[in-house]
């Protein structure tokens, strides 16, 4: 049925499949990939960057990714408290010998006050809270009193999240310079400390805007997933984002 030729010829081919196969094989495992920032370094942990925005049951947005329930929050500072997770503030970044978390909200959101703060003094958990300094007082944002308070408590750490949330990457060099000092200007007028911080609106920045960023904040929080991020840099550090559809469980994956 199969001639001898066509047997042989068959078996070539196939010795041409697998020698091919095994050449791709050892070129994957010879070449060392970059490993993500969440891993732990040399028996060292890095820091578990994480980016909230709203903690509350009452949307006041459109826009459901800014928003986690007071429950979820609750369980999920109640999960890194009791497996022993030390709480970081954003300009605290460092290789640390055990499990360390950095929380951040973006925008000073009023709830920042009315629901996280609460859980906070419970649990003895330090976060970090970017303030739009534009819109401190405003309808839904903190209120210098409420800042005030939450600065005296020791817990939360209030860095700039620049003046008025402009797309840093589309303006000028003069402007970007003004969002960075001004917001700086009106932290150090409220808290009497000039922050070394700032979190880039809306995650967007390029070169011109990270390098601008280092003559004025130690460090630079983006929103880019820790998953595909490789070195760490001080201006460009990245942060998981936590939404309400994280139940208990994916949290507990997402900070191993
Ligand atoms: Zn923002």
């Amino acid at each position: 049925m199969f001639s001898r030729s066509w047997i042989l010829r068959c078996c070539r081919y196939s010795l041409r499949g697998v020698l091919a196969l095994t050449c791709l094989v050892l070129i994957f495992f010879a070449f060392p990939r970059p490993k993500p920032l969440t891993y732990v370094e040399k028996g060292k942990y890095i820091p578990k960057t994480l980016l909230y925005h709203s903690v509350n049951d009452n949307k006041y947005s459109q826009y459901d990714y800014l928003y986690v329930s007071p429950k979820n929050f609750e369980s999920q500072i109640k999960l890194l408290s009791e497996n022993g997770y030390s709480f970081l503030f954003a300009n605290e970044w460092r290789f640390t010998d055990t499990p360390s978390v950095i929380i951040t909200f973006d925008d000073g959101y009023e709830d920042n006050y009315t629901e996280v703060f609460p859980i906070l003094k419970k649990y003895e958990a330090r976060v970090t809270v970017f303030l739009i300094t534009d819109m401190i007082g405003k309808e839904n944002y903190l209120s210098s009193e409420q800042i005030i308070e939450m600065h005296r408590s020791g817990l939360v750490s209030f860095q700039s999240h620049t003046v008025y949330h402009n797309d840093l990457s589309s303006i000028s060099e003069s402007d970007i310079r003004y969002e960075f000092e001004e917001s700086a200007n009106s932290i150090e007028a409220l808290l009497g400390y000039r922050p070394s911080v700032v979190s880039y609106p809306t995650g967007k920045y390029n070169n011109k805007v990270s390098r601008i960023s280092g003559e004025y904040y130690t460090h630079g929080y983006t929103t880019d997933s820790p998953e595909y991020v490789y070195d760490y840099n001080s201006s460009l550090i990245p942060r998981l984002y936590i939404t309400n559809d994280y139940d208990i469980s994916d949290f507990a994956r997402l900070i191993r």
